[in-house]
């Protein structure tokens, strides 16, 4: 240490107070690294490592290892090092170098971190970027969610033995990039792993240092209010713990104003539909199942919205459907009165297209990082309010009149921008250039200064020949002398006694006067100054409008539920949604649903609209056979996905919808194994299977395909008939529950458990091929057609014969019976379907219009149809 450089003294006092980050240190107009976070940083941005140690005693190897970027373009090195989770702790001269004294003072102005980032660079716009707080302790689990470019924050508690799983399912609407949590939460590998695996989040692991229940009331109030605080639950103190942990890691690593972080939501259980990941994951919400892609995700449908804002809130609204009837009809009704009118809608989206990110704006002006460009873009953006305002006020629903009502049209500010930023400011604040002529007499002044001094130049030399009578006399500048006067040399007798000789040149000498030398520094420093006035003027301008924060965080999240609204609307109209009627019965009625997703991403053909009926006691578990392929999984998604849109306040894709409230959606589909986590395909689909039956209540609706596939026939079978028997039971569970199987001899169960009903999908087979109609019947299906549909495949013809031979085989030597016995029933469903086909298309026909040759070519499909 001795031996060390005072500014290497001072950069490893900083590094050991921030250990677990890259510190960027900053050096004249680079950032530097050292040591290990050099060797991190170049090996992360691809770097060159050099060293500052240029011993040649030393091998290359031991001398301390460096690399630098460029200070103006930090953002992007950062931004590459947070999204690989890192920590960036940004070490910035406090003095300017020029004026001080010895070493500079440094110090860290704020440590980047995933879930804290507000770059722009960083964020996805259509979604936030939550930082999330969790208390656990032996009792209770408190969980709070902070978006720090929003400002947007939300805490929930629970306690009892689930509330571990509460937490978990808590995360899946929020998707955190960073949690800090307490050492009760940071033991349970079940969390961790999640975090890890599920959301590759950057754990902070706190410990209980920043967990402690006084401090912890103390920062809430402080930043939320005392109603912030109150609005907490008395009996649980995890949720205050949590966003008290929370708070202080914000406050460690943002050494700045965080006052737009003001309004906390503390939600109850019970006010959003629990969806746990696995639902999440499997009904495609926010991104598909194979490549998490937003593309064929049912957002990927709804997302019409016209402004980040609108985007981040219809996510939102999608990861929390609601269970209030009363909430849900409110959002339904809004959406109804748009789509209602067609004008005013597409008024209304023209309106906000184009419309800025007022949240992350007001977020970044707070915070002290907004630039003139930003102003500006909140300037346009409240330009846009006045149209929004005259579109929404004629319609007379409740809640689009209380958006009208929150839309608050913040002239003033707007004014404030105008008057003070010029129309197209330059990107940084420290060059100058923003403030608009006008608005301050002194950066005016200075200007013309800067802008004149030619001029004023110009008018010395004319003065001084005039004076002097020295016709030759000018006025010229160089770096050394700054101006001067220039005589040539015969003229020199004639220079009067004030001028200061400074310079002798081959044809002449050079002179300086004091009015010469004053205009030199009034137009040499006016530039400098007018650069300081107008970041004055900035940081002035900045204050008075993080004093109307508030307003314009209100206005900003009426903009983003009227877009969300809108997007609805639009889509409802686009795709042919209706409207649902949504209530607390326990029916589930649909008529010509569809997939919304599977419909609008067929190509060749159009989707075939099926009927649902789900009864409390009638028809409560549905058993749905059919060959592979036939349409069993797209069927039972769709009416989770139906009874899901409802319940976020959407219109549906359907004919007509009944809809009683579910508590929660359960899904179990497909094989997957968790092999990183320990669990084979069959582990993984078991622990689900005894999830959902833990948790789901007679107002849940269960998904369940295919369960006891991984496993022997007869295990699978028995455990698949056990699972119908105890979900069809009300004194066990009786949920509502769509069962998909090939185990066709649940069939049986129609007969002889209550509340079972059989459907299958209906096909048909012409010689050794299969055509599928995608129409849900009622009763069983005949069997699998799995060599038929391997055959369509493109299993090899050899393969496929020698499976019909081994499947012959087996059904007569071992007497199974995979052939149904309900088989004639199906047959009449099926004939049923294709004359319902034939009629449809006999009522769409219109003869009229037909060619006789047409007509013809009709009668014979029609003909076809009937085989
Ligand atoms: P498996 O038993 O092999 O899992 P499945 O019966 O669950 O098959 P799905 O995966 O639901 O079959 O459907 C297969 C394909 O059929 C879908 O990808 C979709 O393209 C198409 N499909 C399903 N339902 C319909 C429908 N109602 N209208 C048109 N096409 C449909």
């Amino acid at each position: 240490m001795a031996e060390l450089t005072p500014m290497m003294k001072q950069y490893l006092k900083i590094k050991e107070e921030n250990p677990d980050s890259i510190l960027f240190f900053r050096l004249g107009d680079f950032y530097e690294m050292f040591d290990s976070d050099a060797r991190t940083a170049s090996r992360e941005l691809d770097l060159t490592l050099t060293s500052r140690d240029k011993d040649p005693n030393k091998a290359p190897e031991e001398r301390v290892p460096m690399c630098g970027i460029p200070y103006h373009s930090s953002d992007a090195y950062i931004a590459r090092l947070i999204a690989k989770g890192y920590k960036v702790a940004i070490c910035e001269q406090m003095e300017d170098p020029a004026t001080a004294k010895g070493l500079v003072e440094r110090g860290i102005i704020r440590v980047v971190t995933p879930g804290t980032v507000i770059d722009s660079a960083c964020l996805d716009e259509k979604s936030g970027n939550f930082l999330c707080g969790i208390y656990l302790d032996s009792q209770n689990a408190g969980v709070a969610f902070c978006d720090m470019s929003t400002g947007e924050t939300h805490v929930t508690s629970f306690s009892g033995k689930d509330r571990l799983e509460h937490v978990v399912n808590e995360l899946g609407r929020f998707s955190p990039a960073e949690a800090v949590v307490n050492d009760g939460a940071a033991v349970e590998e079940r969390l961790t792993e999640v975090l890890k695996e599920k959301f590759h989040c950057r754990m902070e692991n706190g410990g209980e240092g920043r967990f402690f229940p006084r401090e912890a009331e103390q920062n809430i109030r402080a930043q939320f209010g005392d109603a912030g605080w109150e609005s907490l639950p008395a009996g649980n103190p995890a949720a205050g713990m949590a966003l008290g942990g929370l708070l202080k890691y914000l406050y460690e690593t943002q050494k700045t104003d965080l006052s737009h972080i003001n309004h906390l939501d503390y939600y109850e259980q019970g006010r959003f539909m629990e969806l746990d990941l696995t639902a999440r994951r499997n009904l495609e919400l926010t991104e598909t199942l194979r490549n998490q892609e937003r593309r064929g995700s049912l957002l990927w449908v709804l997302d019409k919205t016209k402004t980040s804002m609108g985007g981040r809130c219809l996510k939102s609204w999608l990861e929390r459907p609601l269970l209030s009837v009363i909430a849900i009809n409110k959002r339904n009704s809004a959406v109804a009165a748009l789509v209602g009118d067609t004008i005013r809608r597409e008024e209304l989206a023209a309106a906000m297209s184009g419309l800025g990110d007022l949240e992350r704006l007001i977020g970044r002006i707070t915070y002290g990082t907004a630039g003139g460009r930003d102003l500006a873009a909140l300037r346009s953006a409240i330009e846009k309010l006045p149209d929004i305002a005259s579109q929404l006020s004629a319609f007379s629903d409740r809640r689009l009149k209380e958006l009208t009502d929150q839309l608050d049209l913040l002239q003033d500010v707007g004014e404030l921008i105008s008057s003070a930023i010029c129309d197209e400011p330059p990107f940084s604040v420290r060059e100058g250039g923003f403030i608009k002529a006008g608005y301050d007499a002194e950066v005016d002044r200075l200007r013309s200064v800067m802008d004149g001094g030619k001029g004023l130049i110009a008018n010395i030399e004319a003065q001084e020949k005039e004076k002097t009578g020295i016709r030759t006399l000018k006025v010229g500048f160089n770096k050394v002398f700054g101006y001067y006067i220039e005589v040539s040399k015969s003229m020199t007798d004639k220079v009067p006694d004030h001028y200061v000789r400074k310079q002798t040149t081959v044809n002449g000498e050079r002179y300086i006067t004091q009015e010469l030398k004053d205009l030199e520094h009034e137009i040499l420093t006016a530039s400098e100054r007018a650069v300081a006035l107008e970041y004055q003027l900035f940081t002035a301008l900045r204050e008075k409008i993080v004093a109307q924060a508030p307003r314009i965080q209100r206005t900003a999240a009426a903009v983003a539920e009227i877009d969300a609204l809108g997007s609805l609307a639009n889509v409802a109209v686009r795709d042919g949604y209706c409207r649902p009627d949504v209530d607390e019965s326990s029916v589930i009625e649909i008529t010509a649903g569809r997939h919304p997703v599977v419909e609008r991403v067929l190509k060749d053909s159009l989707f075939v609209p099926n009927d649902t009926f789900m009864g409390e006691k009638e028809q409560r578990v549905a058993i749905i056979t059919g060959p592979n392929m036939a349409g069993k999984s797209t069927y039972m998604r769709q009416v989770a996905l139906i009874v899901l849109l409802a319940q976020i306040g959407s219109f549906v894709p359907a004919a007509a919808a009944h809809i009683g409230v579910v508590d929660r959606i359960f899904t179990r589909i497909g094989a997957s194994d968790d092999l990183a986590a320990g669990q084979s395909t069959f582990m993984v689909e078991m622990t689900e299977v005894a999830d959902i039956l833990r948790h789901a209540t007679k107002k849940s609706l269960l998904i369940l395909d295919e369960i006891g596939r991984g496993t022997s026939t007869f295990d699978g079978m028995s455990i698949a008939r056990a699972v119908v028997e105890h979900c069809a039971d009300p004194k066990k569970l009786g949920a509502k529950t769509l069962f998909a199987t090939h185990y066709h001899e649940l069939t049986e169960l129609e007969d002889t458990l209550p509340g079972t009903v059989n459907y299958n999908i209906a096909v048909k087979t012409r010689g050794e091929d299969i055509i599928f109609l995608r129409k849900i019947v009622p009763g069983g299906a005949d069997r699998s057609y799995g060599i038929e549909v391997a055959k369509l495949a493109g299993l090899p013809d050899k393969v496929v014969a020698r499976a019909r031979t081994v499947l012959e085989q087996l059904e007569s030597e071992n007497g199974v019976q995979y052939v149904q016995p309900r088989r004639e029933k199906e047959q009449v469903s099926l004939d049923a379907v294709q004359e319902g086909e034939v009629l449809d298309a006999l009522r769409r026909c219109q003869p009229d219009t037909l060619t006789p040759i047409e007509a013809m070519g009709l009668l014979y499909e029609l003909k076809q149809k009937l085989k």
